[in-house]
């Protein structure tokens, strides 16, 4: 059965056609799904009762279930568990800001990028999921919180470029005008830095934000880190962003998550500033959250202090991330996999 969830308004309509039924049913379907956010077409209460049941026939309706949700006592973060219909677990954040609520989301159960730091690495990669998927863990959010999502960012389990098709279509479901109409600029796509992915987002000029996952200055440290770095060099990641640049005008931001006597010492953060200092972007140093079944330890905070200075005095664009839900298993895939382990 075809999932009706991840269909364009456009591909509805003409699916519409093909039961027969008048093309205007197209958009009140789809904003059912996609602005009241039904969660099954018993809900679509001006729908006929006869379109209701061929659709039942015909197409798969995706729903997602909350299996659980932590809440931090320090700044209102809020972690849920969710389960697909196969049984498949992802987890998506959901975080409080002055300017509006943000939702951390995943791309695929699992991931097979490897990277030694990164909890949702540990399993491997079971599936990438499909565009209704990546937007139901948004619309349940929405839902269960009561309130508007505003910004959204692909920064859960997964490595969304490995799930290129999918993710493009969650994008324009996600930022049309019949659906929650989230503007492109509020939207940012995090990658570990799939250089040939990069060039083709470049050239579909969106205007979301790409984040790129380096976390290293050198090539040698990055493979230590980060297996994909075998495969694209930072040159060739630099060249990539800088023309992502050039084609959408978007300012890219790095992530660097600092692990403790690994990548931060200060040639670390000269070999960074010398990288990124011609390129429009926006450095984000994220203290490494340690996993148990890896020993990486945070950096010191007098040494993130030095190595955000010394990026700085290169006129670099920094930030430290505030760490949100510090109390509620921390890293990403944490949750997932302590949920698996009891299973
Ligand atoms: N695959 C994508 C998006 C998912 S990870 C990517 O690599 O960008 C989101 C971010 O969290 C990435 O920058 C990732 O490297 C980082 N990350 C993963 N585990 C972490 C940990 N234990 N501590 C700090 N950052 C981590």
């Amino acid at each position: 059965m075809q999932d009706i969830k991840s269909f364009t308004l456009e591909e509805l309509k003409s699916e519409i056609e093909k039961l027969g039924e008048k093309p205007f049913r197209a958009k009140q379907l789809y904003q059912w799904m996609h602005q009241k956010l039904a969660r099954s077409f018993d809900e679509m209460t001006n729908l006929p009762f006869s379109l209701r049941e061929k659709c039942t026939r015909e197409y798969e309706y995706t729903s997602i279930k909350e299996v659980k949700m932590q809440e931090s006592a320090i700044d209102g973060t809020r972690k849920y568990l969710f389960e697909l219909k196969d049984g498949s677990l992802v987890e998506s954040v959901w975080m409080k800001y002055k300017h509006g609520n943000s939702v951390c989301i995943s791309s695929q159960v699992g991931c097979r990028m490897g990277c030694a730091f990164c909890a949702s690495a540990i399993g491997g990669l079971e599936r990438s999921l499909t565009p209704s998927e990546m937007l139901d863990q948004i619309y349940a959010v929405t839902l269960l919180t009561g309130e508007r999502v505003s910004n959204v960012v692909v920064m859960g389990t997964g490595e969304p470029l490995d799930n290129y098709d999918a993710l493009l279509r969650f994008i324009r479901l996600l930022t049309d005008e019949n659906g929650l109409h989230i503007s492109q600029r509020n939207l940012t796509v995090s990658t570990c830095g799939l250089v040939p992915q990069m060039l083709k987002l470049a050239d579909e000029q969106l205007q979301i934000t790409l984040a790129l996952s380096l976390h290293a200055s050198s090539d040698e440290k990055r493979k230590e880190l980060m297996p994909v770095a075998n495969k694209y060099s930072i040159a060739e990641l630099m060249e990539a962003c800088r023309y992502y640049f050039e084609k959408t005008k978007r300012r890219i931001t790095f992530e660097y998550s600092l692990v403790g006597g690994v990548n931060d010492r200060p040639e670390d953060a000269e070999r960074l500033a010398e990288l990124t200092k011609d390129l429009n972007c926006h450095v984000n140093l994220i203290p490494v959250n340690p996993i148990k079944e890896r020993d990486f330890v945070q950096s010191k905070g007098a040494e993130i202090a030095s190595f955000k200075n010394k990026l700085e005095k290169n006129g670099i664009n920094v930030t430290i991330r505030r760490e949100m839900g510090r109390d509620i298993d921390g890293a990403c895939g944490q949750l997932r996999r302590r949920q698996k382990a009891l299973q």
